[in-house]
């Protein structure tokens, strides 16, 4: 099989067969500024070659177009536990336990984070910008597969390409929203820079997820803009990435 440069694939350790992974920008039909594998139905491009580049998703994960669930995210905390496909507004994350159904979040520099139980097979996938952090919907949703009986040990996770310490620069108003830890000051007085993914994996070790269990792709959209859309970066004219998660049958 060669290997396809719209899309970074995750693996989970796993006796279920899970498929995942996160869009780059690359090998797709969208032009100018949202070039070329451009997923975002609102971004401002040409909804021509953004259905096409949604029809040529859904087929790399081998999903029924049908059977594909989808946010209109809100930066809030809500998850929601799906069983049947949709669209959803105001919902940041989705689980379930139900094959063959593709769940998605969309991003240009928030972390998407994947989760999955190799137990007891419940996936899931959360939108993770700096306002849901603060909410602390990551936690939420290890909180919601406690609830369907995962235990912590089983759980794994995957932080996703997002917009890092390098260049996450906020006001002090956003800073104080994070433990100082996890906080630099920039040289521009009143600027900091916050590390995102930082914050998240601390969290998840604070749960009891196991370190070895968390993953980090390690990768910032605004410092690889062959690579990603960074909404950043590219001043809000840009594309968008999709997250997706899919247990197959
Ligand atoms: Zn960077």
């Amino acid at each position: 099989m060669t290997k396809n440069k719209s899309f970074i694939e995750i693996q989970f350790n796993s006796p279920f067969k899970i498929k995942a992974a996160v869009s780059t920008r690359m090998g797709g039909e969208s032009g100018g500024p949202y070039s070329s594998f451009n997923l975002g139905k609102s971004s401002g491009d040409d909804l021509i070659p953004v259905n096409k580049n949604r029809e040529a998703y859904a087929s790399w994960y081998g999903a029924n177009p049908g059977k594909m669930v989808f946010a209109f995210q809100c930066h809030g905390s809500q998850i929601e536990t799906v069983g049947s496909p949709g669209e959803f507004t105001d919902v940041d994350g989705f689980m379930t336990q139900t094959p063959g159904l593709l769940l998605n979040v969309s991003i240009a520099d928030c972390f998407p984070v994947w989760f999955h139980d190799s137990v007891t097979g419940w996936i899931g996938l959360t939108h993770c910008g700096w306002r849901g952090i603060a909410k602390g919907i990551h936690k939420i949703q290890v909180q919601k597969l406690i609830e369907t009986g995962s235990k912590i040990e089983n759980i794994q996770v995957v932080i996703g390409p997002g917009i890092r310490l390098c260049h996450f620069e906020v006001g002090g108003e956003v800073a104080e929203c994070f433990p100082l830890k996890f906080i630099r000051e920039s040289e521009t007085i009143g600027k900091f820079f916050v590390d995102l993914p930082g914050i998240i994996r601390q969290d998840f070790l604070d749960l009891g997820i196991w370190q070895k269990n968390i993953e980090d792709m390690d990768r910032c959209t605004y410092c690889e803009p062959d690579v990603f859309y960074s909404y950043r970066r590219d001043g809000g004219v840009t594309g968008r990435m999709m997250a997706g998660i899919m247990k197959i049958q």
